[in-house]
């Protein structure tokens, strides 16, 4: 059972962070309000510790810019 779900946003790309079960979230790159729905999102990982889920943002991001 998974807590925190790491996706991309569906408008821009952006990787991004949510608590499972929250139905919504901004996006911080398009300020799009993304619904969070596995139809809708491409999740990417699903973890159990917020602090693993900032770290996997992290690395996507860094990932992206080089
Ligand atoms: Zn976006």
């Amino acid at each position: 059972m998974a807590d925190y779900i790491i996706f991309n946003c569906p408008k821009c790309g952006l990787v991004r962070y949510a608590r499972e079960g929250q139905k919504t979230a901004r996006c911080p790159g398009c300020n799009y309000q993304i619904r969070i729905d596995p139809e809708k999102i491409r999740v990417l990982v699903k973890v159990r510790d917020v602090r693993d889920a900032i770290e996997i943002v992290k690395a996507y991001k860094a990932r992206l810019k080089s």
